[in-house]
């Protein structure tokens, strides 16, 4: 998508506020169109699996969907629940070498591969964060192939590239993602040491930037941005944040993405971290002359950048802090499992409706189209 650039002067010295004028759009702003393309009769016969050719050398193969690296969803029995279906996976920054050797260990017993699992790492006490990777190379044989994921709110501070090229140095033949950013101008910076940008800010579900700051980027256009200049030199990106349902996956695939993160449609499951709550309430409907109760079920999502886990993982908000996440109660979908097969098959059928034969091909056979209204929702209400 081409921009076109309409700047209103809003000179001040020698500084011009530029508005680009051009709509950014969101998942909810288009749907892929279907058309006729190679015969695929079956969803069967659709290859869900990519060889990825990083670009400092590695190959992964796999399902380009992670979990997102949250302490409510990147735990261990999230991630190995999307390793063992082929997918990709991470897990939070807060669990120790032992934790994350156990968890190697456990793996194995079961006969799950943890090639795909990226381990994610903060910006805070480089020292100490570069100690624990090497924590795990030294006591728990955590060599090649290994995957990184640098994390951060913000990747546009100096800080984040210092850590990012001391990472790179340290970890030569590791596969590096790092972010998150929310404009192509800095991708060819980062992969100069990463393999993965991780897009995205303020599309999260738990999130309150676009709030509290005002910044964000609409997920379709930032994809399509970042997508074509990464690609231009090798390098990969992952979409994340803004998946409301399995169909933005496959529009984020669709729009060239490599790998998607989701965290809000796995925080509801019972892998989630967190148990179910159960909330009663009084319905209209009389019973013996008392109002029937209902009972619903929950569970607890929260933003890493919230104060509750502001409060749990940094001793408390800073006071130059505003929260920019959320805490949320969100509906209790059971098992993890029936989730990650809807994802496969949502995959699978998106492929049989544009004629590609696999993931890979998805964005080379879609055609995208901008709409009004997505979906039809009249009788959501009425869902059972
Ligand atoms: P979701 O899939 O729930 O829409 O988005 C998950 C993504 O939201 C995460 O991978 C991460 O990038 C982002 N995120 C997680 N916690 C926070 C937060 O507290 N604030 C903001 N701004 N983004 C968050």
């Amino acid at each position: 998508m081409c921009r076109s650039l309409s700047i209103i002067a809003l000179a001040k010295g020698n500084y011009m506020t530029q508005l680009l004028s051009e709509t950014y759009l969101d998942y909810s702003d288009i749907l892929i169109r279907p058309k006729m393309g190679i015969n695929l009769n079956s969803r069967k016969d659709v290859n869900l699996q990519r060889v990825f050719k990083f670009k400092h050398g590695q190959t992964r193969t796999g399902l380009g969907v992670f979990n997102a690296n949250m302490a409510t969803v990147g735990n261990f029995v999230v991630a190995k629940k999307l390793l063992a279906r082929g997918m990709f996976a991470t897990i939070h920054k807060h669990y120790t070498p032992d934790e994350i050797g156990a968890f190697f260990e456990s793996c194995h017993k079961e006969d799950i591969s943890i090639d795909n699992l990226f381990i994610s790492i903060g910006l805070k006490n480089t020292d100490a964060e570069i100690q624990k990777l090497k924590d795990l190379e030294s006591k728990y044989n955590w060599k090649s192939p290994r995957n990184i994921c640098i994390d951060a709110p913000n990747f546009y501070i100096q800080k984040a590239l210092d850590v990012l090229e001391r990472v790179r140095t340290e970890f030569p033949d590791s596969v590096i993602m790092a972010g998150n950013i929310a404009s192509g101008d800095i991708c060819l910076k980062l992969l100069d040491y990463a393999d993965i940008i991780k897009c995205g800010i303020g599309s999260g579900s738990a999130c309150l930037t676009r709030k509290q700051t005002g910044c964000g980027t609409p997920m379709v256009s930032l994809i399509l941005e970042c997508a074509d200049i990464a690609h231009s030199v090798n390098g990969h990106i992952c979409a994340d944040g803004g998946i409301v349902d399995i169909g933005d996956i496959c529009k984020a695939l669709c729009l060239n993405a490599d790998f998607v993160m989701a965290g809000g449609m796995f925080a509801g499951t019972d892998e989630a971290e967190g148990d179910i709550i159960e909330k009663h309430y009084e319905t209209n409907e009389i019973v013996d002359g008392a109002p029937v109760i209902q009972t619903k079920q929950f569970k607890a999502y929260y933003g890493m950048s919230s104060e509750y886990a502001n409060n749990k993982f940094a001793g408390g908000m800073s006071n130059y802090k505003t929260s920019e996440g959320r805490e949320l109660l969100i509906p209790y979908t059971g098992a993890l499992d029936k989730i990650l097969q809807d994802i496969t098959g949502g995959i699978a059928s998106c492929c049989t409706y544009i004629g590609a034969a696999s993931v890979k091909h998805m964005a080379k056979c879609a055609t995208i189209i901008q709409v009004h209204n997505q979906l039809n929702r009249v009788f959501e209400k009425y869902s059972v």
